[in-house]
């Protein structure tokens, strides 16, 4: 059976943009099939004014994979492509969240599903509306899009042309 996973891709380290070209080859790789990609955003360093700038893109992958598989498959993406980076440049090189996994709610000790942080930041909102506007949020009842519009997080958030 096929599912509906939406991926957060973000980079502040080495070439954010390469980063994120690479995490899209091991997605398709190992995690199925990406059915549609955000544009890229850049965004200032959330709670942090010291670090680079954020690059941050969304997927909407189709997946065979079961949510823990899913998450175990990413976690490896990240290793995998922190050690490849390492000698260069610092391990963080790419994070990869799961945002939502078809319309369910789910509260494993490692893996809380939509990710809890969601409604609270303009950098996941942005790019999720640009996708799928009137995804609705499973817990919050309402569509993405008016999530973004009740959001009170002021970072900017640019789409990269
Ligand atoms: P971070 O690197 O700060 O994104 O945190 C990664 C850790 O968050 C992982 O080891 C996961 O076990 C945990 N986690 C909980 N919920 C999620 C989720 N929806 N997507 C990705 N990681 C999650």
């Amino acid at each position: 059976m096929t599912n509906n996973v939406y991926i957060l891709l973000g980079s502040n380290q080495g070439d954010s943009k390469e980063n994120l070209a690479n995490a899209c080859l091991f997605i398709k790789e190992r995690i199925g099939l990406i059915q549609t990609k955000s544009s890229i955003y850049r965004t200032a360093a959330w709670g942090n004014t010291e670090q680079n700038p954020f690059l941050n893109q969304v997927l909407l992958v189709q997946t065979e994979l079961k949510p823990m598989d899913c998450l175990n498959n990413l976690l490896q993406i990240e290793t995998e492509m922190g050690r490849i980076r390492k000698e260069k440049w610092e391990p963080r090189v790419i994070d990869l969240d799961i945002l939502f996994y078809n319309s369910e709610i789910l509260n494993f000790e490692n893996l809380i599903v939509p990710h809890p942080f969601i409604a609270q930041r303009r950098f996941t909102l942005i790019p999720l509306v640009e996708i799928s506007p009137n995804y609705v949020h499973p817990k919050l009842n309402k569509t993405l899009l008016e999530l973004l519009e009740i959001c009170e997080d002021s970072l900017n958030v640019e789409k990269l042309p």
